[in-house]
């Protein structure tokens, strides 16, 4: 059986590989295909492609764009991206120079509590277009101003912590038609951590393609209710690990093992994109 992991950072967002360490990883866990999905970059997408290459792995360039609907987060996955397409560069280098100046709000709120962290350490970790709290919280564990990345979330970072900035977002049916228009793929990223199953019905009639069903943080009754609605309106299923990096001393990347067929639709899904029968067995 072949297997995929279509849900992967690098250090071009918040992953702690680099491209080229990711496709080792996904060589030792015997993967026959990656998709990076760096949050709103495709820059990991070249190296992680000449590093597949050199080992005949398959690789599929894409991104995760956060994006909202109705005020509801969603992250919309996008696959098969032309990684050089001007619209999509263009509106993407937008939200990275909102990330960027988001780090900086976060650290004015962690330092009105108190907290002296300093805007360069997180710059100089980050070292990506990118950034995102993950970064701030390892700058608060590097710096010994927090036990842990865990705590660093709960106390200041979640939503509705005192360091919580709020991000400004594409709305999903433009990341949907973006996608689109660079020759990609729009799936709903982990559905069930955003716990946004209502909107669902918006996203599809934007043209959505598929949804993550297979996802580390989804139970297995969570896998089969998106696995139903995929089939309910005849969406392509795919799933990854979302790896970022160690998770508990080991890496998460295959963790979450697509069966291939998955992957064998979306390349039917490429050829023929209004095809309504394309995720039906
Ligand atoms: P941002 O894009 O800056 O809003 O950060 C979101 C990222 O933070 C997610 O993609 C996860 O990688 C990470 N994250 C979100 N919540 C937590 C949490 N409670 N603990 C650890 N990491 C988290
Ligand atoms: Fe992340
Ligand atoms: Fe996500
Ligand atoms: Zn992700």
């Amino acid at each position: 059986m072949k297997f995929a992991d279509l849900h992967l950072h690098t250090q071009f967002s918040d992953g702690t590989f680099t491209p080229e360490e990711l496709v080792l990883y996904a060589q030792k866990s015997g993967l026959a295909c990656i998709a990076v999905t760096d949050h709103d970059t495709v820059e990991a997408c070249v190296r992680a492609a000449a590093a597949c290459a050199a080992v005949r792995m398959e690789f599929i360039p894409g991104a995760e764009l956060t994006a909202e609907h109705e005020d509801i987060e969603v992250h919309v996955l996008g696959y098969f991206l032309d990684t050089e397409n001007r619209a999509l560069l263009g509106r993407i280098a937008q939200f990275q120079t909102v990330r960027q100046q988001r780090i900086y709000e976060m650290v004015a709120a962690l330092n009105k509590l108190g907290v002296p962290l300093k805007v360069e350490a997180v710059f100089a970790l980050a070292n990506c277009k990118s950034p995102g709290r993950p970064h701030v919280a390892r700058a608060l564990v590097k710096e010994k101003l927090i036990g842990s990345l865990d705590e660093a979330f709960e106390r200041y970072l979640k939503k509705g912590r005192p360091a919580w900035v709020p991000k400004t977002k594409m709305s999903a049916l433009e990341s949907v038609e973006l996608i689109h228009h660079a020759g990609g793929l729009a799936v709903m990223a982990h559905p069930g951590l955003n716990r946004s199953d209502e909107i669902i019905p918006a996203l599809v009639e934007a043209g959505l393609d598929g949804i993550e069903c297979f996802h580390t943080k989804h139970s297995t009754v969570m896998s089969e209710r998106y696995l139903e609605i995929a089939e309910r309106h005849h969406l392509l299923v795919t799933g990854g690990s979302d790896c970022h990096g160690f998770s508990k001393n080991k890496p998460l990347i295959g963790t979450v093992k697509l069966p291939y067929e998955h992957v064998e639709r979306l390349h039917a899904a490429r050829q023929n994109p209004k095809s309504k029968i394309r995720n039906r067995k």
